[in-house]
């Protein structure tokens, strides 16, 4: 009957043999699956009781211009977000260019000369560098006369707790900094867990010391944040996890109200602080991408799960694999060979709903050494909480990938990615 052939894998050019090798998947995820969905149901809760709890309104929605001075949404969102971090305050503004800012403005706004950054991560994120020094800008905090030092992941991908606890004993520190996502390593986001345990080392050699952290990637992953477990301040960017797919830009930070303060006024200036900024009509976006976040980031974890074990079935190396613990959205995949890397990328691409017909080719980019190769056709510039990826044209070829606003269309992606690869 033609009726059996309404099937959505053949409707989209998907080859039996990758949509069996999808539904297997899907049938030894279930447990894995039902855990996820868990997850969002409670992140979910969180949510929608903030929005209740903060009688959010349609006048919250109004676009304001100009300084923004009586944006009754601004300040809404602002307590939305620190109810569901479990801060005293937040910051999260369309002003902030990219997640980048947002750690730029915590560790400008927390640092004075003198004070001592220490990253308990290893090597941060390449886009923090110049900020803090490491790679020379004329307005870096080192040029500003801030110290910096950091301490390595153990082997099995933890903190280095005698090593920080001896530091801390041994240096006064300002600022600790934490990232959870793995960034353009192997590494595995750090979870909640060992988040939790390291600061409790932290404040109980020094309680002082401000912990904070870069939370990119990371938010709605886990039922708890790192706010939740003892870090001061976070932050992160609106076009990833809490940006629910709608956000069209910007940043934010939650945390202590005294630093939270100090951001406000660095994102601003002295005297301006918080109370003025507009909004331009965003704050729908981000109100309704915030009720959005938890089910989005459900549907990127999804993804990622299925395409790392559907890609294990076939061989390759997955970082997570499929049934480890999650921290954040990334999924990592050692193709082995640039054709392969090429052809994945590509099929990603075309199988895109935006910029479909676009071939991506490895090319070269400011701050890297290798060439690169990036499939992303998404609607909002360069937001990673839609379906994208890319990787490094150097061996072991890994390509990177994340998010996914719908499971359907990552799935659908994911299988066309697949078997581009695999087919030529
Ligand atoms: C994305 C990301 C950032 C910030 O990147 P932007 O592109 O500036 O938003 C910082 N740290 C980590 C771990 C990230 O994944």
């Amino acid at each position: 009957m033609e009726f059996e052939n309404l099937d959505g894998y053949t409707m989209y050019g998907i080859k039996e043999k990758y949509a069996k090798l999808a539904k297997d998947s899907e049938e030894k995820l279930k447990l894995v699956f039902d855990e996820i969905d868990d997850i969002a149901l409670y992140n979910q809760a969180k949510v929608l009781k903030a929005f209740q709890n903060n009688r959010i309104s349609e006048v919250h929605f109004k676009k304001t211009t100009g300084y923004g001075i009586t944006d009754y949404g601004r300040e809404k969102i602002d307590d939305t977000y620190a109810e569901i971090f479990n801060t005293q305050k937040a910051l999260v503004r369309i002003q902030f260019v990219c997640g980048t800012h947002t750690i730029a403005t915590v560790l400008q706004a927390l640092l004075m000369p003198n004070d001592t950054l220490l990253t308990i991560t290893g090597r941060p994120y390449d886009t923090i560098l110049e900020t803090i020094g490491i790679v020379d800008n004329p307005l870096s905090l080192k040029n500003y006369g801030v110290k910096y030092d950091e301490i390595d992941l153990t082997e099995d991908n933890d903190f280095d707790i005698p090593k920080i606890v001896d530091y801390l004993k041994n240096n006064k520190v300002k600022v600790v900094h934490i990232q959870r996502s793995r960034g353009y390593s192997l590494r595995n986001a750090l979870t909640i867990d060992k988040i939790e345990k390291v600061i409790k080392e932290i404040k109980a050699v020094d309680k002082d010391v401000i912990v904070m952290v870069d939370n990119c990637y990371g938010e709605f992953v886990e039922k708890r944040e790192p706010t939740d477990v003892g870090a001061d301040i976070l932050c992160g960017s609106l076009i990833k996890n809490p940006g629910g797919g709608l956000c069209e830009t910007g940043g934010y930070i939650c945390g202590r109200e005294d630093l939270i303060n100090l951001c406000a006024i660095r994102l601003t200036c002295p005297g301006i602080n918080a109370e003025e900024g507009a909004t331009l009509g965003q704050n729908k976006n981000i109100l309704q991408g915030l009720f959005m976040a938890p089910s989005t980031v459900k549907n990127a974890i999804k993804s990622a799960i299925l395409a790392a074990s559907m890609m294990e079935e076939l061989g390759f190396e997955t970082f997570p694999n499929a049934f480890e613990k999650r921290s954040d959205i990334v999924q990592v995949i050692k193709l082995e060979s640039p054709e392969k890397l090429e052809k994945f990328m590509q099929g990603v691409q075309a199988s895109s709903p935006v910029d479909s017909h676009v071939v991506p080719v490895a090319s070269e980019m400011a701050g890297y050494e290798d060439k690169i190769i990036m499939a992303a056709g998404s609607f909002v510039e360069g937001a990673t909480i839609e379906f994208g990826a890319d990787g490094p044209m150097r061996p072991p070829y890994v390509a990177y990938m994340q998010g996914g606003l719908t499971y359907e269309a990552t799935k659908l992606s994911i299988c066309f990615a697949i078997q581009k690869m695999m087919e030529n």
